[in-house]
């Protein structure tokens, strides 16, 4: 229900609580992050229920450059651990965050994905080792395999996804379509989230997403390709409030 991403911060681990705890009021059943500190070290910590409860699980040893959070609403699947989000694949290496529905979930999964050791019931976890089995069966580089997954996924779904590898930490893959979803803009540094809110302590620069768009972000860049695969600018806006 709330999705929060950034990469090029030392203290991602509390920009990612600081962001779901302000994305609180839109109702969730629970809450988990990925972090990576780019040397090797990345953690996945979920929990059911409150933030407060997430928080008190994720201990001082913590730590990462870039990250992914999530506040979940169920939709396919009880609220659980093992529901909540971050989904992992199989092999250990994409990280998932999603917001929305999958229409042909299930369909995706019989034709593609018999193979594979499903941990959670929901429609997500299908999306994350759809993105590994593209990767590994047809040899393409992530934002390809995303790109591919997007394409299988029918026209019903909604989803703000945003995928992180672990093969190449610093970069968020993000898309949206029917779901809310912004990048803010820092110094040598980037976020993404659903709402402004999550992010305001470290930003009031903000890029407005259309349906459709698939961005590679890193502390750098904010790199956008339309539904047609064309490189376009989105309009920058300032949200001059604090929070
Ligand atoms: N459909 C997904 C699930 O049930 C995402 C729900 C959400 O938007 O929080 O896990």
């Amino acid at each position: 229900c709330g999705i929060v991403g950034v990469t090029g911060r030392q203290d991602a681990v509390e920009v990612l609580l600081h962001g779901l705890e302000k994305l609180e009021y839109r109702g969730y059943d629970s809450a988990g992050i990925y972090v990576n500190d780019l040397q090797g070290q990345d953690y996945l910590i979920k929990e059911q229920g409150k933030i407060a409860k997430l928080r008190e699980k994720i201990t001082s040893d913590v730590h990462g450059d870039a990250g992914i959070g999530h506040t979940r609403w169920a939709t396919h699947g009880v609220p659980s651990e093992d529901n909540a989000h971050p989904h992992v694949s199989e092999n250990g290496r994409f990280y998932l965050v999603h917001n929305g529905v999958i229409g042909n979930f299930a369909q995706l999964k019989a034709e593609y994905l018999s193979d594979v050791n499903f941990v959670s019931a929901t429609d997500t976890e299908v999306i994350v080792q759809l993105v590994a089995y593209f990767a590994e069966k047809e040899g393409l580089d992530t934002l390809a395999a995303f790109k591919k997954v997007l394409s299988v996924v029918d026209h019903s779904s909604s989803y703000a996804f945003v995928l992180m590898d672990k093969t190449q930490p610093n970069t968020l893959f993000v898309a949206k379509n029917k779901s809310p979803l912004l990048v803010g803009v820092g110094p040598e540094f980037n976020v993404v989230c659903s709402d402004a809110m999550a992010v305001l302590n470290i930003t009031h620069d903000f890029i407005e997403l259309t349906d459709g768009d698939v961005v590679v972000i890193t502390p750098q860049e904010v790199a956008i390709q339309d539904k047609n695969g064309e490189a376009v600018t989105r309009k920058h806006f300032t949200v001059d409030i604090d929070a």
